[in-house]
């Protein structure tokens, strides 16, 4: 058998940050010809059909100190923190930045913070702590800020530069894909079917045929789109009753501020009232927001904030009742049986769990195949 006739084939569903890390992971090993089919790619218009492009987005964990997590989160980061590296490649997807965290609730104290791994880390001291909004606690630390327009692009022309192929395709059931695999979405009659595939169709992959997960639904964040090149730090504060306020600065100079987390809610466009909620506690929260020659000359006001607006919008988080799903089935058709790897229901965490994520997925491919 020749060396061509032994790399596999693997269509991947999904070109979202998780869609493209698990195809680059897995082209960029060797042995694999992948191929990404979907209906959104990276360099269309936003839409919420795609959320990838709508987050912030910071790597700041919400493992918790739960220990699978907290693996895909460290992965994650130590390979977002080489790809930031001065010089690199990806240097300009990321921001390096000070980030810090503030609760209106003390965290238990006989734990170490959940956070203490990140580089730097330390506890703001109570006295160094804002008045406003009500802090009761806060660490610091260094972390990355992603671009998400500018890094799925690079993502996706680095697998494109390594040999990965992509068709635009909406698939409305994987039995499509299993006896056809991409040419019959171009229109060719020749199929191709794929020794397995992987899905990571985010929330796509409640409604995607043969996989039809009902345990997915939305969790909507909104979010003001600032131009503040003066802001190079992280901050969000997080209280218990769940209301959550951040600043993230990408290395452009525009500002992403948010959030809201509303499970269930489809709405698919940003809504004034939520877009002056936002505002309004970003100010509160971070009053540097307004103009440095505002703030040198008077008080500054919550219109000197609306002055640096560029744009509202909003996103649909993939989330799901049990979390990520990362797991692989069998699946038959006519005379063939593959492996369907699933890596999909990130929700919040997609781009801070994505390499983590994408590397579990290739094991459980690579499982499967040894298993066969
Ligand atoms: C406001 C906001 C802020 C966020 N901030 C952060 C943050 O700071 N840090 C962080 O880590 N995460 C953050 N997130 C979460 C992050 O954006 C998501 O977890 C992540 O984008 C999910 O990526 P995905 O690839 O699973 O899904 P998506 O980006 O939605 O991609 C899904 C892909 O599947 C394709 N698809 C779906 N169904 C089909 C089908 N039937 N046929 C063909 N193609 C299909 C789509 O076309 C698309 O290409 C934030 C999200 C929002 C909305």
């Amino acid at each position: 058998m020749s060396s061509a006739e032994q790399v596999k084939k693997i269509n991947v569903l999904g070109a979202g940050v998780i869609g493209l890390t698990t195809a680059l992971k897995l082209q960029e090993k060797g042995g694999y010809a992948v191929t990404i089919l979907a209906e959104v790619l990276p360099s269309d218009p936003k839409t919420v059909k795609y959320t990838s492009l709508w987050a912030g987005a910071h790597h700041v964990s919400h493992a918790d100190g739960e220990p699978t997590q907290e693996k895909i989160d460290r992965e994650t980061f130590e390979e977002f923190w080489k790809l930031s590296e001065p010089g690199g490649a990806a240097e300009k997807c990321f921001l390096r930045l000070d980030q810090t965290e503030y609760y209106d609730t003390i965290r238990d104290d006989k734990k170490p913070d959940p956070l203490s791994w990140m580089p730097e880390f330390k506890y703001v001291e109570p006295d160094l702590l804002p008045k406003a909004p009500k802090i009761a606690y806060g660490v610091n630390f260094k972390t990355v800020t992603i671009d998400t327009p500018v890094y799925c692009n690079y993502l996706l022309s680095r697998f494109l530069a390594a040999g990965g192929q992509i068709v635009r395709a909406h698939v409305w059931d994987i039995k499509q894909v299993i006896e056809g695999g991409p040419s019959i979405f171009t229109g060719a009659s020749t199929p191709q079917p794929p020794d397995a595939i992987i899905v990571c169709t985010g929330l796509g992959s409640r409604f995607l045929g043969g996989i039809e997960d009902k345990k997915c639904f939305p969790m909507r964040g909104q979010i003001c789109m600032l131009r503040a090149p003066w802001i190079r730090f992280g901050r969000t504060y997080s209280t218990k009753a769940g209301l959550w306020t951040y600043i993230i600065p990408r290395r452009s100079g525009d500002v992403v501020i948010g959030g809201t987390k509303l499970d269930d809610d489809w709405y698919p466009a940003a809504r004034p009232e939520t877009a002056e909620d936002i505002l309004k506690r970003a100010f509160e929260l971070c009053p540097e927001l307004a103009p440095p020659e505002v703030r040198a000359t008077r008080e500054p006001t919550i219109e000197d904030v609306k002055s640096v607006l560029i744009s509202n919008g909003c996103g649909l988080r993939p989330a799901r009742e049990g979390g990520i799903r990362l797991d692989v089935v069998w699946h038959e058709l006519k005379d063939r049986k593959i492996p369907v790897v699933s890596n999909y229901g990130h929700g919040g965490m997609g781009f801070q769990s994505s390499w983590g994520t994408a590397s579990i997925a290739v094991e459980l491919l690579e499982g499967a195949f040894r298993e066969a």
